[in-house]
């Protein structure tokens, strides 16, 4: 069993963008910018802001943070995206999400020029990615297609179980995978809350990508010898066993699971650690004009 170690492979590409950046800066190019808009005090979303500055800082990008309190009207926080699409120093930006309730999320991320969208969530970024069109990739899928890649896993041919179906994870990952070419060219199967006999059907998985939300749902009888098992679940879990008082659990029951794996995994550890590094990623591609031109 080997493991697909997030934190190798996220500490190499960060290298990799530092090194483009250097490169950058020496041939007197721009410095790439990604802007993050911030809406209210949600913990976990400063968290969230803060690790991606902390980032931006390491590789030697720019990164700005604009602030706004959750009292903040639909129409004005249209206005400063707006800003943001006509600003030529900023390459690509976020909005943070979850959003106040008066605020339509869908909106926001459609008012987004796909140009900028480092996210990969507007429409035609997605529309794109589906048909195999150049496009920025959400992080999460980017983040598993970087593992497959890096640890150089045969996909051709194989079949994929995608366990899940929701639009940032599920759905995209199952696109991705049965693309052509390389890593494509499964046969994808997804399975969601509807999906009868889960089990017999990750049985015959070479890969098991499970993203549902439901600690250590995948157990051993699940998964076929020698099958590719990547976790994406994140499940904080009461636990008196820590200092903190939680514990985190993928969706796969890694001790009894990893044994009969060729490849799985970590969680924490795994693809949530390659989720940033794809948004340096696009962040490079804005400002070299990759995708648009
Ligand atoms: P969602 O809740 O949006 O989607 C979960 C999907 O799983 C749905 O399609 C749902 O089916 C399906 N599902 C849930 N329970 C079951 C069940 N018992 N049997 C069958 N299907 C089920 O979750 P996300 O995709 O946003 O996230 C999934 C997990 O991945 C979470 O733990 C999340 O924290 C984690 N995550 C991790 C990231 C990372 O960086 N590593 C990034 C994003 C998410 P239905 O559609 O029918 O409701």
């Amino acid at each position: 069993m080997i493991l697909l170690d997030g934190k190798v492979i996220s500490e190499q590409m960060k290298a990799e963008i530092a090194q483009e950046v250097e490169n950058i800066k020496k041939q007197g190019g721009k410095i790439p910018h990604l802007a993050a808009i911030l809406v209210g005090h949600d913990g976990g979303s400063e968290t969230y802001v803060g690790n991606k500055e902390k980032s931006c800082n390491q590789v030697g990008f720019r990164s700005t943070v604009l602030r706004f309190e959750d009292t903040i009207t639909e129409v004005q926080l249209l206005e400063e995206i707006n800003k943001l699409n006509n600003n030529p120093e900023i390459d690509g930006f976020i909005v943070q999400m979850p959003l106040p309730k008066h605020i339509s999320e869908q909106k926001v991320t459609e008012a987004i020029d796909p140009k900028k969208d480092v996210d990969g969530f507007h429409p035609l970024n997605i529309g794109r990615m589906t048909i195999g069109m150049p496009a920025y990739i959400s992080a999460t899928p980017d983040g598993i297609i970087e593992l497959l890649r890096r640890y150089k896993i045969e996909t051709l041919g194989k079949h994929c179980v995608v366990l899940g179906r929701s639009n940032i994870v599920g759905r995209p990952i199952s696109n991705l995978l049965s693309l052509k070419g390389y890593p494509g060219d499964c046969t994808v199967t997804v399975c969601h809350s509807r999906t009868k006999n889960i089990p017999e059907i990750t049985r015959t998985a070479d890969i098991l990508i499970v993203a549902l939300g439901q600690a250590e749902y995948v157990t051993a009888d699940m998964v076929k010898e020698g099958a590719v098992v990547i976790d994406v679940g994140i499940n904080r879990i009461k636990s008196d066993k820590t200092k903190s008082g939680w514990k985190l659990l993928g969706d796969v029951k890694f001790d009894e699971v990893a044994p009969k794996c060729s490849y799985i995994t970590p969680v924490p550890g795994g693809v949530g650690l390659l989720t940033i590094i794809s948004l340096l990623k696009n962040t490079l591609k804005a400002t070299k004009k990759e995708i648009y031109g």
